[in-house]
């Protein structure tokens, strides 16, 4: 039996990642959660799956459970969810909490030596120079389930074949706009922008897949997790998601993995320990196949080429990207700048901030402190 502890359970990966566990109950057991606010749906996903530990990232009056009993233990300081990451009963953590709020445990355990289900790119983006050497130090293994990176992990068979890669594709579904020219995005509403046409997720990750950012983070996770320069990878547009990636190695044959999409198929891979899992999926129904492929478009090239400089420069340029989108998603979100503005905050917040190539943990939360203040000051200018 492995023991897994979940952090970001309450959300659309750790629901995916809750029904892997509930389909293969035999192998796998939920051993803590960890979450933010929503309480009702820690709770009853600890009622459904009595883990051992629960952990909330601040104090949490909780209501009179008889099911919370002397077994469960609640937690609510950094310090316990630091020793809880380290308890040795653990074989597998699951970083899924969304956005920057997920760096700081995603360090921690790659200081475990455990095995990592990654879910959290924004952590990758922003310290990938630093999370991959730490985690080879203390033996951790990252499995990505970001489904593009857990595809190529998959056509790489872990990794062994990586000096023979001559590309990789990592293919996007473009989102709700695939069809859109950037210049038709003027009046787009949130409720557009958050209709994933394939996807269900959370939504940040929604407005990042309509803006196109959600490929160049995941260029930039590629390039750090996979340790290759950015001119090995192509963003492709494929908007059926069936194809997750392709890897085409040097003597011309190209290995793609498929699925409907589904998040659950990226994720059995990574507990599979490569003796797959059984799960419940809606088979690929290939006589009724379509499949399309486009460039990525011309005008969000503009994104693309800064995906790649960053890819190059490392330092604490990913941290800037990270931070400026965040701002501008969250300022979309709530009411405060338009769609396309998204943009305008991103390009201009990453042209007024002065990186350093001096990256550290510290400097890392001083830049995206830094990158807040002054992407709010863009949007507040726009607005
Ligand atoms: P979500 O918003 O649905 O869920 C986020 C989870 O993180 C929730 O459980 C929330 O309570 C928790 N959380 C947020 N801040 C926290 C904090 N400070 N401390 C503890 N817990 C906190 O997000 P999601 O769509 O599940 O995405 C999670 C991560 O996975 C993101 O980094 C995203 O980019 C990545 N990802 C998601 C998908 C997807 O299909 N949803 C696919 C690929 C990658
Ligand atoms: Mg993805």
């Amino acid at each position: 039996m492995k023991n897994i502890l979940l952090l970001g359970a309450t959300g659309s990966i750790g629901t995916s990642v809750l029904s892997v566990i509930k389909q293969n109950k035999e192998k796998l057991n939920l051993y803590g959660i960890a979450q933010e606010s929503n309480i009702d749906k820690a709770l009853a996903i600890s009622k459904d799956f009595s883990p051992k530990y629960i952990y909330f990232n601040e104090k949490h009056n909780l209501p009179d459970c008889e099911f919370l009993d002397k077994k469960t233990k609640l937690l609510f300081e950094k310090e316990e969810l630091e020793t809880l990451i380290n308890d040795p009963n653990i074989d597998y953590i699951v970083s899924a909490i969304s956005g920057f709020a997920g760096l700081e445990s995603t360090l921690m355990a790659a200081k475990t030596g455990k095995k990592i289900l990654l879910a959290n790119k924004e952590s990758i983006v922003v310290a990938g120079e630093l999370i991959i050497p730490i985690a080879e130090h203390y033996q951790s293994k990252i499995i990505p389930i970001d489904s593009e990176h857990n595809a190529i992990f998959q056509c790489l068979d872990d990794d062994k074949n990586i000096d023979d890669v001559s590309k990789i594709i990592i293919t996007a579904s473009g989102g709700p706009f695939v069809y859109k020219d950037l210049k038709d995005l003027v009046n787009v509403t949130k409720s557009e922008a958050l209709k994933h046409p394939n996807w269900n997720m959370g939504s940040k990750i929604s407005i990042d897949s309509a803006t196109l950012v959600n490929k160049c983070l995941e260029l930039i996770e590629a390039r750090y997790l996979f340790n290759l320069n950015e001119k090995y990878f192509q963003l492709v547009i494929h908007p059926e998601s069936i194809i997750h990636s392709i890897v085409t190695y040097k003597d011309g044959s190209s290995i793609s993995q498929m699925s409907n999409p589904d998040m659950k198929v990226p994720i059995a891979n990574a507990f599979s320990d490569n003796k797959r899992l059984h799960i419940n999926f809606e088979e690929i129904n290939f006589s009724d196949l379509n499949l399309s492929f486009k460039n990525f478009p011309e005008d969000r090239k503009f994104l693309e080429d800064m995906a790649r400089e960053i890819c190059n420069l490392g330092g604490l340029s990913g941290t800037t990207f990270n931070a400026s989108n965040e701002i501008a998603v969250e300022s979309f979100l709530k009411d405060q700048i338009k769609f396309y503005q998204i943009y305008d905050v991103i390009c201009r917040t990453f042209e007024s901030v002065s990186m350093s190539n001096d990256i550290s943990i510290e400097s890392i939360y001083e830049m995206d402190k830094l990158t807040r203040i002054e992407a709010k000051k863009v949007v507040k200018s726009i607005s």
